[in-house]
């Protein structure tokens, strides 16, 4: 679904991905964990066209993605990515956040964004959150909110950057419940994440990014259990 291809970036002199290949099969699970600065949110973005490849390829459902506006909004369109921050509007309700995008990016009319967005808020558990404002919910409703915005847009994959990063311990299991129901329901997530135990439960292959490579490639009871390099060994806490 995902094709990623020999994908080099750089800011200036710093080459933050150095030849990355990765293939998302249709409801893979991808979790991306590595140290900080080595690329992680970086690739994400440019699977999201918010930054532009300086070479290689990254393709999506077929399409190779080009640096035009036109066509990089229209895979914003169909690639969901949600932040560590959840970006609400504070003076929209949680329902007017989820309408916004599909009423103004989707030209959807204003009673089917409202249908669609009380169904996604019913998906994350919040249908009786429609009329409330950011500041009236837990960060992780809020979190919540911000997933649901992104569902309502129909992604045909979802990349997630640290999603419970900014959240109180408490209120994570609420967030990555709702991610797990996505998997479950055969979503395609790329997810950058801290969450090892969330790693090993839910996703298909773990990606250990360090120096803007892929270093170790696998399923979850390969990668943790046995790693074979000694920076993931350091990594997890094994060296
Ligand atoms: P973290 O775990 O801290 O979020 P990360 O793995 O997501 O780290 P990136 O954010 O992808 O790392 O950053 C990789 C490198 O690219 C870093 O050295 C960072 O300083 C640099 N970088 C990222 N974005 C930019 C930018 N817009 N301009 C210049 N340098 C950038
Ligand atoms: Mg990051």
């Amino acid at each position: 679904l995902i094709e990623i291809t020999e994908v080099r970036k750089s800011f200036g002199s710093n080459e933050v991905l150095k030849g990355i290949n990765l293939d998302v099969d249709p409801g893979e699970v991808i979790a991306i964990i590595g140290k900080s600065g080595s690329g992680k949110s970086t690739l994400l973005r440019c699977v999201n066209g918010l930054e532009n490849i300086d070479s290689g390829s990254i393709s999506v459902a077929g399409a190779q993605l080009q640096p035009d506006e036109l066509h990089l909004k229209a895979l914003r369109l169909k690639v969901g990515m949600i932040f560590q921050q959840f970006n609400l509007f504070p003076h929209l309700t949680a329902g007017g956040n989820v309408m916004l995008s599909q009423t103004v990016v989707k030209k959807v009319p204003k009673p089917q964004a409202e249908a669609m967005a009380r169904k996604m808020l019913e998906r994350v558990g919040l249908e009786h959150k429609f009329d409330a404002y950011p500041d009236e919910l837990s960060g992780g409703q809020q979190q919540r909110v911000a997933i649901a915005r992104a569902l309502a847009m129909q992604p045909i994959a979802l990349l997630c950057d640290e999603i419970t990063s900014a959240l109180d311990p408490e209120l994570v299991s609420e967030v990555l419940a709702v991610v797990r129901g996505l998997a479950k329901e055969g979503m395609t997530l790329m997810m950058v994440t801290h969450e090892m135990k969330f790693a090993r439960d839910v996703c298909s292959r773990v990606v250990f990014m360090h120096q803007g490579r892929v270093h170790e490639i696998g399923p979850p009871a390969e990668v943790f259990a046995d790693p074979k390099t000694p920076e993931l060994k350091q990594f997890l806490g094994m060296l």
